[in-house]
Parts: structure tokens; C-alpha cells; sequence
């Protein structure tokens, strides 16, 4: 059988009770921080929820956070184009005057990867400026030397910017790019969403804590994060 496509071999419902069980086992805290990246949208900045809430609140378009069943949300939500346009065109230029937040957990464990070493965030939006200052302003206090970001303008360029940065586990929430990332070797980790659950062969997270846990952290590090956490909680 000549096997023509990725999802031709990792269909789920193929994998084997053994491999199942070798891709959990990298649930387990042993990603190396210098192999792992991230997505920004869906993953670090909670974009779509301000995506609804501007469509509620400024355009009038009955909308729900959870309805966002498709990554390509006009083919689940009732929404004029022009409308759906216009407010992506300003979460793309005006991520900080949208009041776009970062995903809960997300700046805590940022913050302790740089400790690590530099982070890296490769973005598919086509302008890298107001995002690099949005990730900017919610990682103050951190060495902007420490943050890369890459935006490559499609979700395909997305591949050749990992393999180039080494890069082996990415987390991202669009699951064509997911599969894209497979084909490549570099491992996938679903940041679940709405949008993103069909059934797929990947690792998934539903947390930043998750995320914490699968990566191996240097002793020091990790245990210097820790302590400023608990003397931040003090003050
Ligand atoms: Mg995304």
C-alpha cells in the first residue's frame, strides 16, 4: 500500500496500544526547553475570546466562545464577512489596544523558560511588530534578548523556521498545521480549544500547568521560579 498522506498512518484509532502509551510517556517532564516552541494565537494570547466578545458587544453578532467549533470559524458561526474581516484586522494590528490577555499560566511558565534560555514563538500572522509588543508588554521584567519571534505569514512557513531553530515539540491549537508539523518531525502538542476537538492522533494539553509538567527543567531554574513565585504571593 503506497501511503500518501501523513493522516494515511496516524489516523487515530492506528496507533498501537505500545505507541500510545511511548507518546504519553513524554507527557512526563522530559522536553528539553531548547527544543520546545510556540504558537501565539490559541496558545499563548486568548485572542478568539476577544474575537467574540468585540462581535457581541460591537457588531451585534450572537456568538459564544464555544461555538467556535471550526478552526474556519464562518463555517459555524452566522457572521458577516466584512464584520468577521474588519475585527480580524484589528486583532492582527491592534493586539493591545483590543485587550487581548494571555492564556492563564501562560506568562508564569514563559517566564521561567527564559530562565532557561531563549524562548521562541513562531507566529502564521503576517505583521510581527504588534504582536512582539504585545509579548513584550505581558513579559515585562524578562530580557527582550530572551524572546524570538517569528512570523512567517502562513501557517505552511511555519515548518522551516522550526527545523532551522531545531525545534522538536510545538504547541499550537490549528490541527492542519498540526499535521503539517508531523510530516516534518517535529512533534505536535494540541493546545485544546473548541475548534480543535476532533479526534486527532496528537499529545494534548488543556493548561499551561500541563505544559509545565512535560518540560525537563534544569534543578536551578525551576527552583528559582518557584521561590520568586512564592515571594511575589507573600507581597
Ligand atoms: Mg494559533
Amino acid at each position: 500500500m503506497k501511503i500518501e498522506r501523513f493522516e494515511d498512518i496516524v489516523r487515530p484509532g492506528n496507533l498501537s496500544r505500545c505507541e500510545e502509551k511511548k507518546r504519553g510517556q513524554e507527557r512526563v517532564g522530559n522536553i528539553s526547553p531548547r527544543e520546545l516552541a510556540f504558537d501565539i494565537d490559541g496558545v499563548l494570547a486568548d485572542t478568539f475570546r476577544v474575537f467574540v466578545e468585540t462581535a457581541r458587544n460591537q457588531y451585534h453578532v450572537q456568538v459564544a466562545y464555544e461555538d467556535i467549533t471550526e478552526y474556519d470559524f464562518r463555517k459555524v458561526i452566522d457572521i458577516d464577512i466584512e464584520i468577521a474581516r474588519d475585527i480580524i484586522e484589528r486583532i492582527l494590528d491592534h493586539p493591545i489596544q483590543m485587550g487581548i490577555r494571555p492564556i492563564e499560566g501562560a506568562v508564569e511558565v514563559l517566564r521561567l523558560l527564559a530562565g532557561e534560555g531563549p524562548i521562541l514563538l513562531v507566529t502564521a500572522r503576517p505583521g510581527r511588530s504588534a504582536i512582539y509588543e504585545w509579548v513584550l508588554q505581558h513579559l515585562q521584567g524578562v530580557d527582550s534578548n530572551l524572546i524570538r519571534l517569528e512570523a512567517t505569514g502562513t501557517h505552511e512557513e511555519k515548518v522551516p523556521i522550526l527545523l532551522k531553530h531545531g525545534i522538536r515539540y510545538f504547541v499550537e491549537d490549528r490541527l492542519d498545521t498540526c499535521y503539517l508539523l508531523a510530516t516534518a518531525q517535529v512533534t505536535p502538542i494540541v493546545f485544546e480549544q473548541p475548534w480543535n476537538q476532533k479526534p486527532h492522533p496528537f499529545i494534548r494539553v488543556r493548561s499551561w500547568a500541563e505544559i509545565e509538567q512535560m518540560i525537563a527543567w534544569s534543578g536551578s531554574t525551576y527552583a528559582k521560579g518557584c521561590l520568586r513565585d512564592a515571594s511575589q504571593k507573600k507581597s
